[in-house]
C-alpha cells in the first residue's frame, strides 16, 4: 500500500513535470510568418516529430507586403507555441496580431541585423528582405535555434546540431556567392520588385533602378517612357524580373532599350525541400554570372 502510494506521487510528479516544461502530448505547435522563415524553421527542427511546423502563409503567397490575416490565421495562431516572424516591417499585421494574442510569443528572426532605410516617401522604413545575403539568413536561423530550444529544451542539443550544420552550409553559399561575384563584368541591375539590396550590399552590386509594379498593376505610356530614359540613362544594363511578378513592363521596357531580361528569384515561393534556399540562390548565381558577364 504504501508502495503503491509512493509510485503515485512519482508517477503524479512526472506527469506535473512534463506539463510544465516537456512538449504536450499534441505536441509543439510552431508558425513561421511565410516561405524563407519556414525553410529555416525546417532545417532547425529537422526530424522531430514532436515539433509541427506550419507556414503561415501559402508557399506560393510572396512576400507578406500587403498581407491580411483570414480565419484559419487566427486558429493556427491560437494553438502556437512560437510565432517565428521575418520583422523588418515585412508582416504587417503584427499590431492586429500582437492585441488578439497578447500571449503570444514572437520571434523575430532579422533582430540584430544591421538594416537598409528605405528611400523617403515609401510605404516602411526599412527594407525587410534581409534573408537574401546567406550570412543574415545564417543570423535568423540563430535566432530561430535559441527560441526553439528556450521553448523545447528538451530538444534542444537536436536544434543545436542541425542549426550548426545548417549555418555551415549558409556561410559556404555566402563564400562561394562572394567569389563568383568578384569576377562579374558588369554590376548594375534593374529589378521589378525591392528585394534584392541586401544581396547587392553583399556582393557589390549596383540596383540602379527599381520598378515597382502590383502584380496587377499595367504600365502606362507616360511611366514607360519615364523608364526608358532612367534605363538608358543607367547604360540599358540587364532587367531583371521575378517569378511571382509578371514581367509585361519588363518585355516593353526592353523593347525600347535593348536590355535583356533575366529573372531573380527572391526564394518567398517554393517547395519544402530543406535545401530550397541555396538550390534557389545556386540559381540566382548562375543567371547573375550570365547576365553580368554578358558584353
Ligand atoms: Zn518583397
Amino acid at each position: 500500500m504504501k508502495k503503491k502510494g509512493y509510485l503515485a506521487l512519482v508517477l503524479c510528479f512526472i506527469l506535473c513535470f512534463c506539463l510544465g516544461t516537456c512538449v504536450s502530448a499534441e505536441g509543439g505547435q510552431v508558425v513561421a510568418s511565410f516561405y524563407p522563415i519556414c525553410i529555416f524553421a525546417q532545417n532547425v527542427i529537422g526530424d522531430v516529430p514532436e515539433i509541427r511546423l506550419s507556414c503561415l502563409a501559402s508557399n506560393q503567397t510572396g512576400c507578406l507586403h500587403d498581407y491580411q490575416l483570414v480565419a484559419g490565421d487566427m486558429i493556427s495562431l491560437s494553438k502556437a507555441d512560437l510565432f517565428l516572424i521575418n520583422g523588418a516591417g515585412m508582416e504587417s499585421f503584427l499590431e492586429t496580431l500582437s492585441q488578439s494574442f497578447p500571449d503570444l510569443p514572437i520571434v523575430t528572426c532579422s533582430e540584430g541585423i544591421e538594416l537598409i532605410q528605405n528611400p523617403v516617401g515609401s510605404e516602411t522604413e526599412y527594407n525587410a528582405h534581409v534573408w537574401l545575403d546567406p550570412s543574415n539568413a545564417a543570423v535568423m536561423v540563430a535566432h530561430i535555434r535559441d527560441a526553439l530550444s528556450g521553448r523545447f529544451p528538451e530538444y534542444a542539443e537536436t536544434f543545436e546540431r542541425n542549426a550548426s550544420e545548417y549555418i555551415h552550409r549558409l556561410m559556404k553559399l555566402d563564400t562561394l556567392l562572394k567569389e563568383e561575384s568578384a569576377s562579374f563584368v558588369h554590376r548594375d541591375i534593374v529589378t521589378f520588385h525591392e528585394a534584392f539590396p541586401y544581396f547587392a550590399k553583399a556582393y557589390g552590386l549596383n540596383v540602379v533602378a527599381v520598378i515597382s509594379l502590383e502584380p496587377d498593376e499595367g504600365i502606362s505610356p507616360r511611366m514607360l517612357s519615364e523608364l526608358v530614359v532612367k534605363v538608358r540613362e543607367a547604360g540599358c544594363p540587364p532587367l531583371f524580373t521575378e517569378p511571382q511578378y509578371p514581367s509585361d513592363a519588363a518585355a516593353a521596357l526592353a523593347a525600347e532599350t535593348g536590355s535583356r531580361i533575366y529573372e531573380l528569384d527572391p526564394v518567398v515561393t517554393g517547395d519544402f525541400d530543406p535545401d530550397s534556399y541555396e538550390k534557389s540562390m545556386l540559381k540566382n548565381l548562375a543567371i547573375l554570372k550570365e547576365a553580368l558577364n554578358a558584353e
